[in-house]
Formats: C-alpha cells, sequence, structure tokens
C-alpha cells in the first residue's frame, strides 16, 4: 500500500524557552529552520521512560560517523533505534559533540552565570510540564556547525541553514521531542549579529494513498 504525508498540526518553537513536543510512533516531525542560522538543540526521549533517551554516542558508535545523514536509524541510550532521519533540506551539519549551554558554560566565557542556557530551560521546561526533569543528554544540535580539523580540533562558524530549511525525522517509538532554541549570541553560532530567534514545527502522518 502506498502512503502520503498528511499536515496533523504545526506550531511555533519560541525562543527563550525549551518546546516539549510529544510524536507518536509512525508519525514526522519537521522541524523549520523558517528564518535561517538558528541552532535548536533538540532530544528525544521515550514517552513511556525518560531513562531512554536518544543518544548522541550510541549514534555515532553504531553509525561509525559524526554527522548523521537522511536514512540514518538514530538510537536510544538502550541501543534501538528511535528516531528515522528522513530528510535534510539545509546545506549544513549538525553538531553530535557540544554539551547543551548552561550557566558554567557562559562563566567561562566571561558573561554572566544568569545568562539565559538551554540547560536551565530544559529543566524549567519538563518541571512547568509536572514532569520528573531527567538528566541532560548531550543534545543533537541540530544546524550547528562545528567544523573538525584533522588534528581533532573544533572550531565554530555561523549556521549555513538557510530561511526555510528543514530536518524530517519518524519516530519509531512514542516519543517526546524536546528542542531549545540556543540563545548562544556572543558566539555566533546563529548568525553574526543575530538575536535568539524561534522555530517552526510540523507534525505530519502517513495516510494511505487515494486509489491504493
Ligand atoms: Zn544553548
Amino acid at each position: 500500500m502506498n502512503t502520503r504525508l498528511t499536515l496533523r498540526a504545526e506550531g511555533d518553537i519560541p525562543t527563550g524557552r525549551t518546546s516539549i513536543l510529544p510524536l507518536a510512533a509512525g508519525e514526522h516531525l519537521r522541524i523549520v529552520n523558517h528564518l535561517g542560522q538558528q541552532v535548536l538543540d533538540t532530544w528525544a526521549f521515550a514517552a513511556a521512560n525518560l531513562g531512554e533517551y536518544l543518544s548522541m554516542e550510541q549514534c555515532r558508535g553504531r553509525l561509525y560517523k559524526l554527522f548523521f545523514e537522511p536514512g540514518d536509524l538514530l538510537l536510544s541510550s538502550l541501543g534501538r533505534p528511535i528516531l528515522r532521519f528522513v530528510a535534510d533540506t539545509s546545506p549544513g551539519r549538525h553538531d553530535t559533540l557540544c554539551a547543551a549551554c548552561d550557566s558554567a558554560s557562559y562563566e567561562a566565557q566571561g558573561l554572566s552565570a544568569a545568562h539565559p542556557n538551554c540547560t536551565d530551560n530544559f529543566r524549567r521546561a519538563f518541571a512547568q510540564a509536572g514532569m520528573a526533569v531527567p538528566p541532560v543528554p548531550c543534545p543533537w544540535n541540530l544546524f550547528m556547525e562545528i567544523p573538525i580539523s584533522p588534528d581533532g580540533r573544533l572550531s565554530d562558524r555561523p549556521s549555513s541553514a538557510r530561511p526555510g530549511d528543514y530536518v524530517e525525522l519518524a519516530a519509531l517509538i512514542d516519543l517526546l521531542i524536546v528542542c531549545s532554541p540556543c540563545p548562544q549570541a556572543d558566539i555566533p553560532i546563529s548568525g553574526v549579529g543575530r538575536p535568539p530567534r524561534g522555530l517552526r514545527w510540523i507534525t505530519l502522518s502517513e495516510e494511505p494513498s487515494p486509489g491504493s
């Protein structure tokens, strides 16, 4: 049977906070960088067990690469596939190495420890949703470009994601997708001179094609 994708819901991923988006098994989530260049710290948790989450180290070790591509099955901390990377229209890479920014990282940068940060936003979102706050895993830093030199050193450069570029993922189990537009603006990972911005999300479900 042929299927087609049908729009199910859509909304904003506002800046300044973390969003928790339920995604049922079989559904697709499109994360749209509608304004371009904005980095999005992204996590996925098994809806039935927050102790199981999308694991960058499991993915890197099993896929044997630092950057994931459409067609890849992304693994949980228990080593099972929980997401399929369906599509990516952006030209950039999506960092899999860097921890979410936190008060300590801004202090180390010489800024105030009170600087808004993805880690506090993550914890606040779970607390406000009345859920137990899980440990903060290494995020999948969508649209964040961290070039790696041959000697293993990292650098950073502004995201090359264009307005409207998107990443599409399909859930293999019921998930909570957790997204935090990164408020880091002093290091211009989200564009030179650009304040933190939100993104958009779209969920799609697979429906039988007419006549199939
Ligand atoms: Zn951040």
